[in-house]
């Protein structure tokens, strides 16, 4: 039987939910691309229940329980006293979220002689070292699909909030102010403005189409062209190059996975090609941006605003220059893990874990790592190799 150890982040300050604003989510049948919703024999929790946080436990306890197994939960992730740590000895699985990661660093991996599968219950699994998972033939698999909607809708949120000028406009309003000058000294409209997508997957897309009505010019640069008939139906203009997209666009907005290939790929001599003024809107992954070039730009005025959920390492220390920097729209790491998204990655880690324990396939749309390579949208999206450097400075981190 198992040892399955899952790091989630804390319940809410005032306690587990009791009671939820809405009553009930809206029916989702399909995705947009057909693909199916996660399809587990069974769930054991209410859709649209706090699912993510320690007490939520994805709704887990009772199927692995009843099946003989010990489900370890934690939100003791980082530093070599913490629970993660000391669980890893005889981890056979390790389930962890991009919004509270648990780092799996080659030190960690080699700490963990039993663990086979290391699932993250969301999309993106760069806090696996990918590089030591192969080696050590570990599968890695994520819940494709699950959030990518949820995240296209914070982009959209976050491109208004910054182009707008919202955030400090509601702090006028907080502050007892009527400082209409002062809000729109930094106000304008997204229609007619030239937006970007770094990558056009499932999330880039999203976010062209539903930017699509605002007026404004799509632009997108990609490893893979899209069919000439998406091209089409959204008027968009391929680069082959970020460079050269970066120096068209008002809005850049990064929706590409973070692996070697993609790590600080916004850094001091790419932010020479954006347009000075620009928005970067960056809800893929922190280390796609050099931390401390981005907050240079916000400086000097080459970035107009930056904002989105993703930061590195996560927590992010109390000291990290996002936190402070002028025209930011930063929230923690929210976007993918609505109570909605909450619904959707929970049943799909049970789907993963039913296959994983019955001895069937994993959904190739769900593999990263398998069989000592890169796998199904693993080996479409990532390349080889470790992008975890760094991260046991989220260990730094205080909670308030
Ligand atoms: P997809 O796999 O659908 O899309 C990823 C896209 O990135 C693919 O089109 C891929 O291109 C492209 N890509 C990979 N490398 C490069 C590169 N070097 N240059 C340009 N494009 C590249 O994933 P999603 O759209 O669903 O998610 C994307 C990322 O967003 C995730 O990996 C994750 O990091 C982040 N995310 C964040 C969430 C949050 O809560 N903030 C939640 C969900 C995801 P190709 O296929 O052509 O190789």
């Amino acid at each position: 039987m198992a040892k399955v150890v899952c790091v989630l982040y804390d319940d809410p300050v005032d306690g587990y939910p009791k009671s939820y604003a809405r009553d009930d989510l809206p029916k989702i049948d399909k995705y947009p691309d057909g693909q199916t919703l996660p399809s587990p024999k069974a769930i054991d929790f209410a859709p649209g229940s706090m699912l993510g946080s320690v007490s939520g436990e994805l709704g887990l306890r009772k199927y692995l329980e009843s099946n003989g197994h010990t489900l370890v939960v934690t939100s003791s992730k980082d530093g070599p006293d913490s629970v993660l740590e000391r669980e890893l000895a005889d981890a056979e699985v390790v389930i962890s979220q991009p919004f509270f990661p648990a780092y799996l660093t080659a030190e960690r991996i080699a700490k963990a002689p039993k663990l086979k599968l290391a699932l993250t219950a969301g999309i993106g699994s760069d806090h696996v070292d990918l590089q030591a998972a192969m080696e050590r033939n570990i599968t890695v698999a994520e819940v494709t699909y699950c959030n990518s909607i949820s995240v296209a809708e914070h982009v959209v949120m976050t491109t208004l909030a910054l182009v707008r000028n919202y955030i400090p406009s509601y702090q006028w309003v907080m502050k007892g102010g009527w400082n209409i000058a002062d809000c729109v000294a930094r106000s304008y409209d997204v229609e007619g403005m030239h937006v970007g997508t770094v990558a056009a997957g499932r999330i880039g897309v999203a976010v062209l189409r539903r930017l699509k009505p605002f007026g404004t010019h799509l632009h997108y640069t990609d490893r893979h062209r899209l069919p000439e008939a998406v091209e089409k139906e959204l008027g968009l203009t391929f680069h082959a190059t970020r460079e050269d997209m970066y120096r068209v666009c008002d809005v850049v907005t990064l929706n590409c996975p973070l692996h070697p290939e993609t790590e600080h790929m916004i850094n001091d001599q790419t932010l020479k090609f954006f347009k000075r003024g620009a928005y970067l809107v960056n809800t893929a992954r922190g280390k796609l941006c050099d931390r401390d070039a981005i907050a240079r730009a916000l400086e000097s005025g080459q970035l107009a605003g930056y904002g989105g959920d993703v930061w590195f390492p996560q927590p992010a220390p109390q000291d990290h220059p996002w936190r402070t920097m002028p025209h930011h729209g930063m929230t923690p790491h929210i976007s993918g893990t609505s109570l909605s998204a909450q619904t959707r990655y929970a049943a799909g880690t049970r789907e993963i874990l039913e296959c994983y324990f019955e001895g069937r396939p994993i959904r190739n749309e769900y593999l990263i790592v398998q069989g000592g390579a890169l796998a199904g949208v693993g080996a479409h999206s990532y390349s080889k190799g470790n992008a975890t450097g760094g991260s046991e400075e989220a260990a730094k981190f205080k909670k308030v």
